[in-house]
This record gives structure tokens, sequence and C-alpha cells, in this order.
């Protein structure tokens, strides 16, 4: 073995070495870490912990619905990495009680559901002129706005007034002149002057008829 190869070889046996060493880096935890996420060493209650929680955001923003490439990209990344840390653990972690490994794994499969949802509709930047109508109020247009991005069955749309997360809006495509009924999946700063928000179509599977417009 060359002098750069016996070198190269001693630095992974040591950052080897200081991986299976490190501690959590969650306020005074100190356990050992067994897992990453973002980059950072956890251990596994604490990576459960956090997990489920980003996991928990991720599918309440909808899959649907988010916001951007970039949005989308990160989310997908962030999901392989809880598919992976969970397998791992599930499969090497020691002295794991048969309820933990059911955890990480029912995380793991989660992650993978919602991975699979994002894959699924891919965003189309478009700028469609929409009205809002509140679900109490179906008949006055509650606001008049446009599209940001859209998915067969979602859009992320601008908005100046404020909206509730979870509630039920109808939304009409002016251009196509149909209307569906949708619900918000997140809303920016409510009533912010260049706010947005994510919908969720529930009862059309693709109201752009955007798979029309890729056949073409
Ligand atoms: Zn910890």
């Amino acid at each position: 073995m060359s002098a750069g190869k016996l070198a190269l070889a001693a630095t992974m046996l040591e950052s080897a070495r200081q991986s299976t060493d490190s501690k959590c880096s969650w306020a005074a935890c100190g356990s050992t870490a067994e897992a990453t996420l973002s980059r950072r060493p956890l251990c596994r209650l604490h990576f459960y912990e956090i997990a489920s929680r980003r996991l928990a955001e991720c599918c309440g923003r909808f899959a649907e619905t988010l916001a951007n490439e970039g949005e989308r990209s990160a989310a997908l990344t962030f999901l392989s990495e809880i598919i992976s840390q969970t397998t791992n653990l599930a499969a090497s972690a020691k002295y794991l009680s048969a309820s933990q490994r059911d955890q990480f794994l029912e995380l793991s499969m989660s992650a993978m559901d919602v991975s699979k949802r994002i894959q699924r509709y891919p965003r189309t930047e478009a700028q469609i002129l929409v009205m809002l109508y509140r679900s109490s109020d179906p008949t006055r247009v509650c606001e008049s706005t446009r599209t940001i991005n859209i998915s067969k069955r979602g859009a992320c749309v601008e908005t100046r007034i404020s909206w509730d997360v979870g509630e039920n809006v109808w939304i009409e495509n002016s251009k196509l002149g149909r209307r569906a009924l949708a619900r918000t999946a997140w809303v920016t700063k409510a009533g912010a002057t260049n706010g947005a928000m994510g919908i969720e179509i529930l009862d059309w599977e693709d109201f752009w008829d955007l798979e029309q417009k890729f056949a073409k």
C-alpha cells in the first residue's frame, strides 16, 4: 500500500471511530449517537423524536402542494435520509426492543409513502387566474388571484388575505370555467402583501388538465 493510501485508510478509520463514538447532539443528552439527521448525530430516542416530528410537518403540508421545485427536492432528500437511517437502525442498533424496531420500521414506511406521493405529483410553474370562495359563502368571490405553480391535485396560489390551515375553500379555474372543492394545506404569514398558500384539491383528479397538456 502506498503512503497516500495508508494515510487515507487511517483517516477513514479515524472518521469511522469518531462517528461511532460521537454523542447525541441533543442538549444535555450525552447518549451514544446511533443515527444522523441533516448531519446531526443523534441517539435513537432523539432521532425518532425529531424525525417523526419533521415527517408529520412534511405530511401536513401535503405532497401535492409543496411550494416549489427546491422545496420538493429538499423534502425528498430529507425523506430518503429518514428511510436509510431508520432501516440502518432497525437492522444494526444494539439492544433494540421489538417495539422500538417496529417504531423505526413504521417511520421508515411513512417516509416512503410521503416520498412516493411527492414523486407522483410533479409541479408545473403556471400563472392561472383563479377565484377563491370561502366554503361558508360559495356565491361571493372572496379573492381573485393567480397560481404560482400547479400539480394535478393541488396549487400554490398568491394571496393577500388571511386563511386558516385546513379551511375548506372553493377554487375556480377561470380559463376552464370549472370549480373544485379544496382545502388549504399551508399558508404563509396571514395577510402579508406577498403571501401564498398551498391548496389541495379534493374532488378533482386533474383539475388543470395537466395530463392533456403533457400528452400534446
Ligand atoms: Zn439523545
